[in-house]
């Protein structure tokens, strides 16, 4: 039999025996350990990246410095030795630079795709843990909920309504109906395996767990990894724009160039000295080391995300976060803290108060001054069975030592969702637990909870066959699937005043922020129901269960800084209105000029009426899924850039079509998180809004350094330009050049991309994604300081070439010095939008650290008898330095205060 047919008519305890585990303990971790060893990692690998030697020789790629390496050879070959050796050594130097960043950049990326690693949910020693899908292995018990992607290839020991979509692995996009029980009959095709899970296919419905058979290359994924395309595009859309800008820079400097070229023989200079100066100029002049800055400044800044817990999965998001106007967030778990307590309780006609805090499951039931004891109240006790059975939540102890005595301390924590955890603590309060229950009840059936239903239910058997339909889910809709109610113990039919009393009290405890659950039953015989539509009618409603869920404390101030930064903040939530909207007020999302609707009033609307409201509206109560696409698309179209979160599978068409999809690093499902671009490793709106910040404060930095290096590559050109035009002498001979290009792209630059942000980050309205990146400034600081340090450079040559027409080489020292002296000052003028003045310059440590440094090498080529001759410098007097940095102050100076005396403007973020 085929290898992947093996297990399909094997019995559970044959495939327990076989993979060496027990059902209920799982493996032990040393066993998973053992194993894991002797498979490997439960991975597919992938094509290798660039070689670190690839990545270096690919920096004498460069057509323009294979040109001058060649006519480097041509003057070595000349005699030139001296000049030859030093610009191949800066050549190799500036390789070494650009390969340090480019490895840096690739690494950074390696490490970001790490961070999104899937996870999977396993038994190991007898308890249920989250562990990388990679620690996975053959024997281990996994748990598959819908929205997860199968994290490798198992054989399914129990499927609950189970439903999976292969299209992956089979082409067939319409989900395949999973079972547990064995397959008899060979050799079967793959799509026909019902009681196996794939690697890479997703559950779309339902929930089951698989026992691992196959891991990393030998699963059916596997075997066709080689036809997978793996490979993803990472570039912004600044990195491509840049890439295009780089391709005009090259064309408009060598244009340049030549001109410089002609000009200067023309008026009498040495052709060849020519050609090696022009050709030095066009290395020094075109930007090389832009995109690798870029991705740089991109990469540090995104690591300085994952400090503040969120995680880029997609970096050209980086670049869209600073436009975000609009953040549409969930509520549970978002912007409260999903640590629910049920603290109200309403059944048989009267108002019941539940006692305790947490997860502590101590605690009383009293209903008005009388203290209720469960066990002697029918309805309050079938409603904890309900709260209980109906549930898929763990309530766990943890004894944890704790303070200087090391003091034994029991704490409790639920495994699973809060919502469930809360109605276990709610059970265990009144003594119901799932071991009490389960000694009379055992499930047969659940049809599990999902947003777009809000109900989830389960058939439960007692030893005499006798069968229950249990059920819980949002009151209003649970309700319309009731028609009796549990009085004094006994059903009645429901009348329509009763159901208007139930919903009048719900309302009541929404009113109080609380988020409510229905619970309800029926007694049931027969065949097993099929569908869930079979079983969830004619209920008997019990009981209503409120429970509280706290805002998250940070979330208020972050909201306030949302809307100083011109950034709206939306609540959408599957929860009831009134909660929604006192919860909402609460947190200073809805205030007066603000509105609410709940998806009823959304699906009952046309596009264009709903795209009216929807800019006025701020809380979206009682949606499902579907409305969230609506509600992205209607923003969008009033020019909003969206940023929603979600976290279930049948949010990810919303969080794709929104401009920055957030998933729910904790409770998301893969589904979510692969259609995101960013997760939150903490489920939490504050970080969204740090993320924005941090987002805002990268693109700044990355326009600062494109205006330090274009600016520093215009005045360069423009001192040889206007020299040849003007029938100077050469104010910079190659190697002062090369050496000029050396320090601009190095260090300072690199020092820009790490600049903290600016003060006002988070003051400005959000940047026009349709800007250019020299829109509000950058393109006139780069020609007005251009410009400046150009001419005031050649001034500076100029003054000292008049003063001493033969001591050519001091001429060009002054140049030089004056050169790289007029870009080390300005980089500080890049660091602000306004001026020079408006930024205290020792704030960036590595900056002040890295032009300290580039001076310091100034002064040592200067200086430094051996170099001199290399570098055709000599030292210069303090009449000489006092010329020198008086011209390369001027530039910044000058148009620092032309900028103050223009009309303030107040820049948007960029
Ligand atoms: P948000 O969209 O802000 O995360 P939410 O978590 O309240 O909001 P859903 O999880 O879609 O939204 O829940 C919608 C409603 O379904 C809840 O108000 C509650 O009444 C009900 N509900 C939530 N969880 C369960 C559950 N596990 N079983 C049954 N009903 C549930």
């Amino acid at each position: 039999m085929a290898e992947g047919s093996r297990y399909l008519d094997w019995g559970k305890e044959q495939l327990a025996d076989h993979f060496g585990v027990d059902p209920a303990e799982g493996l032990t971790e040393t066993a998973a350990k053992k194993r894991r060893n002797q498979v490997g990692p439960n991975r597919l690998t992938e094509g290798s990246s660039l070689s670190p030697a690839v990545l270096l020789l690919n920096q004498f790629k460069d057509f323009m410095v294979l040109v001058l390496l060649a006519a480097t050879l041509v003057s070595g070959l000349l005699g030139e030795y001296t000049d030859a050796i030093a610009i191949i050594a800066i050549v190799v130097l500036n390789a070494i630079l650009g390969f340090v960043q480019e490895f840096r950049a690739e690494k950074s990326l390696t490490a970001l795709k790490e961070l999104s690693a899937p996870m999977a949910r396993v038994r190991r020693g007898g308890e249920w843990k989250r562990i990388p899908a990679a620690d996975l292995v053959p024997g281990d018990l996994v748990s598959l909920e819908s929205g997860d992607r199968i994290p490798a290839d198992l054989r399914l020991i129990q499927a609950d309504n189970l439903y999976i979509e292969e299209s992956a692995l089979t082409g067939e996009s319409v989900p395949v109906s999973k079972t547990d029980q064995p397959i008899q009959g060979g050799k079967v095709p793959l799509g026909d395996r019902k009681n196996m899970g794939f690697l890479g296919t997703m559950i779309v419905r339902g929930t089951g767990t698989g026992l691992v058979v196959a891991t990393g290359m030998q699963t059916e994924m596997g075997k066709i990894a080689h036809l997978i395309q793996t490979t993803e595009t990472m570039q912004t859309p600044l990195q491509n724009r840049l890439e295009q800008l780089g391709k005009v820079l090259i064309i408009v400097a060598l244009f340049l160039t030549a001109v410089v070229v002609l000009t200067g023989i023309v008026h009498g200079h040495d052709a060849y000295k020519m050609f090696l100066a022009g050709v030095s100029l066009a290395v020094a002049a075109i930007p090389e080391g832009l995109p690798a800055i870029v991705t740089i400044a991109l990469a540090l800044g995104v690591q300085r995300m994952i400090r503040r817990r969120a995680i880029v999965r997609k970096l050209p998001s980086v670049e869209t976060l600073g436009c975000a106007s609009v953040i549409c967030s969930d509520k549970t778990g978002t912007l409260t803290q999903n640590k629910m307590t049920v603290t109200h309780l309403w059944l048989d006609g009267h108002q019941v108060e539940v006692s305790g805090s947490g997860f502590e499951p101590t605690g009383e039931f009293t209903s008005g001054k009388r203290k209720l004891v469960p066990k002697r109240e029918p309805v309050l006790n079938r409603l904890l069975e309900i709260a209980v059975l109906c549930n898929n939540a763990e309530l766990i102890r943890e004894n944890t030592r704790e303070g200087m005595l090391k003091r034994k301390q029991e704490s409790w924590r639920v495994d699973g969702d809060p919502t469930e955890g809360a109605l276990m603590v709610l059970g265990a309060k009144g003594k119901v637990t799932r071991e009490s229950v389960m000694k009379q009840w055992k499930r047969v059936k659940e049809f599990p909870f999902d947003s777009e239903r809000k109900m989830m239910s389960v058939l439960v058997e007692n030893r005499q066959g006798q069968q229950m339909v249990m059920a819980k889910g949002a009151p209003d809709v649970l309700l319309n699937r009731c028609t009796h109610i549990l009085q004094g113990g006994r059903p009645t039919p429901l009348t329509p005043s009763m159901r208007q009393k139930i919903l009048s009290n719900n309302n009541q405890l929404a009113a109080m922020a609380l988020r409510n659950l229905a619970l309800a039953y029926r007694e049931w015989s027969g065949v097993q129901p099929k569908q869930e539509a079979d079983m969830e009618k004619g209920l008997i409603f019990v009981g209503l269960a409120g429970m509280i869920d706290p805002p998250r404390e940070e979330v208020k101030d972050a909201i306030r800084k949302c809307r100083r930064a011109g950034i709206q903040t939306v609540m959408i939530t599957g929860d009831h209105q009134t909660t929604a909207v006192a919860i909402a007020k609460q947190l200073g999302i809805l205030t007066d000029d603000g509105d609410t609707i709940n998806g009823n009033e959304i699906s009952r609307m046309s596009d264009e009426e709903f795209e009216k409201r929807a800019k006025t509206i701020r809380v979206y109560a009682r949606v499902s899924p579907e409305h969230k696409l609506k509600i992205v698309k209607a923003l969008q179209k009033q020019g909003h850039v969206v940023a929603m979160t979600g976290d279930g599978v049948n949010d990810a068409p919303a969080i794709k079509a929104s401009d920055i999809g957030i998933a729910m690093g904790i409770t998301g499902t893969d589904v979510s998180k692969e259609a995101s671009s960013l997760v939150l490793s903490d489920d939490n709106f504050a970080t969204i809004v740090a993320a924005i910040e941090e987002g805002r404060s990268i693109y700044d930095n990355i326009r600062k350094f494109i205006s330090y290096l274009l600016a520093s590559n215009v005045g360069e050109i423009l001192v040889m330009f206007l020299a040849m035009l003007a029938g100077m002498p050469l104010p910079l001979v190659p190697i002062q050049i090369l050496w000029v290009n050396l320090v601009t792209d190095g260090l300072p630059a690199m020092a820009l991309g790490v600049d903290p942000a600016e003060e006002d980050t988070m003051d400005r309205p959000p940047r026009n994604s349709r800007e250019s990146v020299f829109a509000r400034g950058v393109g006139w600081k780069i020609i007005s300081r251009g410009l400046l340090i150009g001419l005031f450079t050649l001034a500076a040559f100029w003054v000292s070439y008049n003063e001493a027409p033969d001591d050519l080489v001091r001429a060009q020292t002054i140049a030089f010095s004056t050169l790289v002296l007029a870009q080390l000052i300005y980089v500080f003028d890049c660091r602000s939008q306004l001026s020079i003045f408006h930024r205290n310059p020792l704030s960036n440590l590595p900056l002040v650290l890295a032009v300290a440094s580039s001076a310091l090498l100034l002064l040592v080529v200067m200086y430094y008898p051996p170099l001199q001759p290399i570098f055709h410098t000599v030292s210069l007097g303090v009449r000489e330095w006092a010329l020198v940095i008086a011209a390369a102050s001027m530039p910044t100076l000058l148009a620092g205060v032309v900028d103050l005396l223009r009309p303030a403007r107040r820049p948007a973020h960029g």
